[in-house]
């Protein structure tokens, strides 16, 4: 018999520094397409797949096969020291699916903070430019540029810097918060008339739907005049898909929705059903800007994690997880809208693209009050109800919902049952 959840916090406590933080206390004992066990025993439904991560479902078949069969070959010999066909082989998938069809070339590496952190080095060796502008409230990871690139202070760069410099941000549009596009297309030109030359300008960073900030989706209007933007200074343009792409939005990725083509992409979190990986695609020109021994890592592109991602687009492809994003998506909207409307004004919002759905907790229906304390007592709460749910936001008080695009329509619903459940608990309904 395992020791209990609450012992295995206790030990975790006393050896594992509190600056990683958790959102529950269930200590996985195994787990299952949408479903998760803990080591006492108790069963969950998973909403939040790793954030965003396992989108073809814990422990796909095909991706667990695709991995068994590449351990028994080998696990590791280093892309650059003696490389391997799988890399190859999803770098040129990749660069067939990517949006866009100009020619492209794909690296790997493992997180998404470094996938990140490449395409800024990549965008700056191509253009000889340094500055680099990014959104509030967005998140680009937890490396110095990808905190730097951080739209949010606490708790990701508080009493972390100084931070590498030649970076600026303007406001993301957020429409129920009152910030609309032209109010971020301003701040832009002023970004370029009081601060920053854009001729110094490498590059633009965005999420085409912000992740950690709250689910909010950039209006197609804005990727559109940032592509143009882009194209009048030389600027090079970043699109962050690493919390929405591989079909999480409904399309392979984001931009697709939009119809833009980024000049480099940054891809992690789904591409490998759970194995660490993470990616730049981009077009080929610019990805050979950095000269032979500037880009790599011991582990990136690992053989077991090519060969996961491989599956992993096999299944997106077979299993119509795109579409069937659309449809968890709409299954969402549909059961949260009827929440909303009986809870007084708490569910102050209800927001997506495709299966990255979300609502926004406030007080009294108004969008100026978060709710943060609500919002931790909901994600709480839902987990007494055997229930895995995530926060986000830029106020703490959004909740996302994020299920493998695997999981049938009766575990969706028995996933908003224990949601209603949980509001019913509160009182919130
Ligand atoms: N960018 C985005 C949009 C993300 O959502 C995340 C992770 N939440 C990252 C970058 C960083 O990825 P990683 O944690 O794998 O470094």
């Amino acid at each position: 018999m395992s020791l209990t959840n609450q012992a295995w916090a206790e030990r975790r406590m006393a050896a594992i520094p509190r600056g990683v933080s958790q959102t529950s206390q269930i200590y996985t004992a195994r787990a299952q397409n949408a479903e998760l066990w803990d080591v006492e025993g108790r069963r969950y439904i998973d909403f939040a797949a790793g954030i965003a991560v396992v989108n073809t479902g814990h422990n796909h078949p095909r991706v667990k096969a695709a991995v068994q069969a590449q351990l028994d070959r080998f696990s590791h010999t280093c892309f650059q020291v003696a490389p391997y066909e799988d890399y190859v082989v999803l770098a040129e998938r990749l660069n067939r699916l990517a949006p866009g069809d100009a020619p492209k070339k794909t690296i790997f590496l493992t997180t998404g903070a470094e996938a990140v952190e490449n395409a800024v080095k990549i965008a700056r060796a191509a253009t000889g430019r340094s500055a680099v502008i990014a959104f509030s409230g967005g998140f680009h990871g937890r490396t110095f540029m990808g905190m730097a690139l951080t739209g949010k202070v606490a708790p990701y760069k508080a009493g972390f810097g100084p931070m590498p410099g030649e970076v600026f941000h303007v406001p993301f549009p957020n429409a129920y918060e009152g910030v609309d596009l032209e109010t971020s297309l301003s701040a832009l030109d002023m970004l370029f008339r009081s601060d920053v030359d854009p001729a110094r300008v490498a590059a633009i960073i965005i999420e085409p739907v912000q992740g950690e900030g709250g689910f909010n989706i950039a209006p197609t209007p804005l990727l559109k005049r940032l592509r143009q933007i882009c194209d009048t200074h030389g600027i090079l343009l970043i699109a962050d898909e690493i919390q929405t792409g591989f079909a999480r939005t409904g399309r392979l990725f984001a931009c697709d929705h939009a119809g833009i083509e980024p000049d480099l992409i940054a891809m992690a979190k789904g591409i490998a059903g759970g194995f660490p990986l993470s990616a730049v695609t981009g077009k080929a020109a610019i990805m050979d800007a950095p000269s032979p021994g500037g880009l790599g890592g011991t582990y990136a592109g690992s053989p077991i994690a090519c060969a996961a991602a491989l599956a992993v687009l096999d299944v997106i492809q077979d299993e119509n997880l795109a579409d069937r994003a659309l449809a968890i998506g709409d299954l969402f909207h549909h059961q949260l809208g009827r929440l909303a409307a009986a809870s007084n004004g708490a569910i102050g919002d209800i927001r997506g693209l495709g299966a990255m759905v979300a609502i926004e907790l406030v007080k009294n229906g108004d969008p100026g009050w978060p709710d943060a304390e609500l919002t931790k007592a909901i994600v709480a709460k839902a987990q007494e109800h055997g229930l895995i749910l995530l926060a986000c936001g830029t106020r703490s008080n959004v909740i996302r919902f994020l299920p493998p695009l695997t999981a049938s329509d009766g575990l969706v619903l028995e996933g908003l049952n224990l949601l209603e459940a949980t509001l019913a608990d509160l009182g919130v309904i």
